[in-house]
């Protein structure tokens, strides 16, 4: 983040924010839910970005997915965890960014979600955009503003 402290906000663009692809923990189309929820409880992260076998972006999932997808009745089946492939229980109506888009696009984006995928335009995941990074370069935006009137 260190490249954007000189730059104004409307010279930002997500390759400056985003967490590039190999810091981010993912999880694969066919994998087994165990595996992805594994994952998600040792990294503590309520979700995570899948990726197909060529590495697209292919949509996300979080705990509570997995959850609800081993629901049953009256119990959590959990035998179902390793019977079950993450393509069943993810989300792939999610939006993404591209590392090209403005700070401003990026901010509309993280309204809805703690993270936003960025991917390329064939589709190769490339990173995420975290809200956390937008309301931290707003708040860092604010106060250097603050500090010149
Ligand atoms: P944060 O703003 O850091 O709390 O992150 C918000 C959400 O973004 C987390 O709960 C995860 O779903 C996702 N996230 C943040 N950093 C990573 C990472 N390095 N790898 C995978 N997911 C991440």
């Amino acid at each position: 983040m260190s490249t954007t402290q000189d730059k104004k906000l409307t010279d930002i663009v997500i390759s400056d924010l985003m967490i590039s692809s190999e810091k981010v923990a993912h999880v694969q189309v066919n994998n087994p839910l165990e595996h992805a929820l594994l994952i998600l409880v040792k990294s503590g992260y309520s979700a995570v970005p899948v990726l197909d076998s060529s590495y697209k972006l292919a949509g996300t999932i979080g705990k509570t997915r997995i959850l609800n997808q081993v629901l049953g009745l009256e119990r959590f089946e959990m035998e179902q965890l390793s019977q079950l492939q993450v393509h069943e229980a993810m989300n792939s109506d999610i939006p993404s960014l591209s590392k090209t888009d403005t700070f401003m696009e990026g901010m509309k984006a993280v309204i809805n979600y703690p993270f936003v995928c960025v991917a390329d335009e064939d589709g190769y995941f490339d990173g995420i955009l975290t809200r956390r990074t937008i309301l931290k370069q707003l708040k860092r935006d604010y106060y250097t503003l603050k500090s010149h009137t």
